[in-house]
């Protein structure tokens, strides 16, 4: 049976080792701070802003929420971000996806200093990524390295298949597997063959949004198996993309959904805001 990977263990560790640093930053007179911005009403979304909230609390991070309603125009929202730019008590800011219809996410991306793109969304700090000079990694893909790293998974010369090219997750994970010296396929919607391609992942990453997506018969044995899906069963409660039950029995570690990658997100966050309000008082990182 596989090791269960327990990310709230492993994100627990890191928030405690961010509420150290925060405290070591107010001493110097620096208070970290971190905007939430959210528009509409997406009950999932609210979950994700609360948590990130309380998180911060916790970490005695200062937040402060902007709860706009959906009828928001563009223009009100980007006047939003200009302020929080300019705001010297914000060193973060993340704008909850997804923006209700009719909004250019994009356009808000952009629009956000990168010094203070928390999420690693901004073409810049994309960029920046991609040629391994970063301040900021993008948080889900950062969880799961740590998670990795966590349970004594070697990445180096490792055979990897992620599964999903968003931006947001697939294609910076593929990224950040490389940064490690990993082997690296991305598949998708259009890839050919994806069974016979996971059976060769030494390391599997499942990031596609669709529960029991992936199958014991496409896990080779003893892999790593980190999976990244939130979704709901047929019974309403929330699972992953992997067949958790059956795909436990043959890999070697395996993340939960709940208690595996989503924890980490937000102890990343937390990660990105301290590394913000250090770069941005010119404190070493
Ligand atoms: P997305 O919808 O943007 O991307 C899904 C990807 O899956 C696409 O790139 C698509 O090519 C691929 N895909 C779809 N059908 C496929 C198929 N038949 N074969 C192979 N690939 C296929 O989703 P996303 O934003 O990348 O999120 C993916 C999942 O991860 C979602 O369930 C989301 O809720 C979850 N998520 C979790 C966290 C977390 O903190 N745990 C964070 C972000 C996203």
């Amino acid at each position: 049976m596989a090791q269960i990977i327990d990310g709230k263990a492993v994100a627990a560790k890191v928030r405690e080792t961010v509420r150290v640093e925060t405290e070591a930053l107010k001493e110097k007179g620096i208070t970290p701070g971190l905007a939430v911005v959210i528009v509409g009403d997406d009950p999932a979304s609210r979950t994700y802003v609360n948590n990130k909230k309380k998180a911060c609390a916790q970490a005695g991070i200062y937040s402060e929420e902007y709860a706009l309603p959906a009828s928001t125009t563009q223009a009100e929202l980007m006047e939003l971000v200009e302020k929080l730019n300019a705001k010297k008590d914000i060193n973060g800011i993340l704008v909850q996806s997804p923006l209700p219809e009719g909004l250019d996410e994009t356009a808000v991306v952009e629009a956000i200093a990168p010094e203070k793109d928390v999420d690693a969304f901004h073409p810049s700090n994309v960029g920046r990524i991609m040629i391994g000079n970063f301040h900021f990694l993008p948080c889900t893909p950062a969880g799961v390295i740590e998670l990795l790293k966590s349970v004594g998974v070697e990445i180096s010369g490792k055979n990897c298949v992620v599964i999903g090219r968003s931006n947001i997750v697939g294609k910076p994970m593929a990224m950040l597997l490389l940064h490690e010296n990993g082997t690296v396929t991305i598949c998708h919607s259009k890839t050919r063959n994806l069974k016979e391609i996971c059976r060769q992942a030494d390391i599997l990453i499942a990031a596609v949004g669709r529960r029991r997506f992936v199958t014991a018969d496409m896990v080779k044995p003893g892999a790593a198996v980190i999976d990244v899906g939130i979704n709901r069963d047929e019974n309403g409660k929330l699972c992953g993309d992997v067949d958790f039950a059956e795909v436990e029995k043959i890999a070697s570690c395996i993340t939960p959904v709940p208690g595996g990658v989503g924890p980490m997100t937000i102890a990343m966050l937390l990660r990105n805001t301290i590394t913000a309000a250090k770069l941005q008082n010119g404190v070493e990182t």
